[in-house]
């Protein structure tokens, strides 16, 4: 089948590129993970490509990293941390190629490829943004793309962290996820999952420490927003309501065991994490080593709970 008839149902009746309506502005888009992958980004600098599982470029052994400008008011079924990317910066000397149209889905995919390799062996097609008329376009500066589907723009090299913008905090989907070998048992699902694994997430950032994602969660030595909310997670299930009382009481020892105590509760085990906290003498020590190991890891020296 041509390429320009498989991709003619994503625009049916969308008339010409235009903001608002159907099309939107394509500026921003987001690569989704769960926790794990989140802090494999955060240890490797990067994003890695994976194997693409299913459509034509499964066979193909290309490894690829998902990107999307779609959000989703339910959540994302692709885990609970979003990593924003400019299109600006995504398409900066690389060619665009359509892949396909992937109808197996309750949402129709529309699947394109950025890249800067030679992709002749490749069962894809170079596709011009300003000549052919498939779900994205380009008119002048300004990119389309085409809404009410899923799009889809894998690129095959890794993604340095530097040229992610932002970090999102996001909702997993309640019922949905795309770890299909979790067979429905995903821990992330939901607000509640989602606050969890955000403040995992944070966790262990702090205990580790990984400075790797700060340039993404911090604007203007502010922590950004969903940033905030998880350490307030790690604050409630890890300080509030302990009795403290215990033998250690000097600052050093106390940030130490509140360090473990954060890579405990990253491991899973929250009452273990409490059981460290509870050796330390008073409720007032525990805190402010804590609020200066945010500042710290971090970068933020005037940060204070809002
Ligand atoms: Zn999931």
């Amino acid at each position: 089948m041509l390429a320009s008839a498989e991709w003619a149902p994503f625009v049916e009746g969308f008339g010409p590129p235009a903001a608002g309506g159907k099309w939107g502005k394509l500026e921003t888009l987001w690569h989704g993970t769960h926790l794990t992958s989140a802090l494999r980004i955060a240890e490797d600098r990067m994003i890695s490509g994976g194997l693409i599982y299913d459509g034509k470029l499964r066979d193909t052994r290309t490894e690829v990293i998902y990107f999307s400008p779609n959000t989703w008011g339910n959540g994302s079924r692709y885990g609970s941390f979003q990593f924003e990317i400019n299109w600006s910066t995504l398409i900066d000397g690389r060619s665009l190629y359509w892949v396909e149209a992937i109808r197996d889905y309750q949402i129709p995919i529309y699947r394109f490829l950025v890249s800067r390799r030679n992709v002749s062996h490749l069962p894809v097609q170079a596709y011009d943004p300003e000549l052919d008329t498939g779900p994205l376009r380009r008119m002048g500066d300004e990119w389309y793309w085409a809404t009410g589907s899923a799009a889809e723009v894998v690129i095959d090299e890794a993604v340095p962290v530097h040229d992610i913008s932002r970090l999102r905090f996001d909702k997993h989907h309640d019922d949905y996820c795309s770890e299909w070998w979790l067979n429905g048992k995903c821990p992330e699902k939901g607000w509640s999952g989602s606050w969890n694994a955000h403040a995992k997430l944070v966790a262990c950032l702090l205990g580790r420490p990984l400075k790797t994602l700060n340039q993404l969660l911090v604007e203007h030595d502010i922590l950004a927003f969903g940033v905030e909310s998880a350490l307030s997670q790690v604050w409630v299930r890890l300080i509030n309501g302990r009795k403290f009382g215990g033998s250690i009481t000097d600052d050093e020892t106390a940030t130490q065991l509140i360090l473990s105590a954060l890579l405990t509760f990253h491991a899973g085990d929250t009452d273990g994490a409490r059981r460290i906290i509870d050796l330390i003498d008073t409720r007032e020590r525990a805190e402010r080593v804590l609020l200066e190991a945010i500042r710290q890891r971090f970068d933020t020296p005037s940060f204070n709970w809002s």
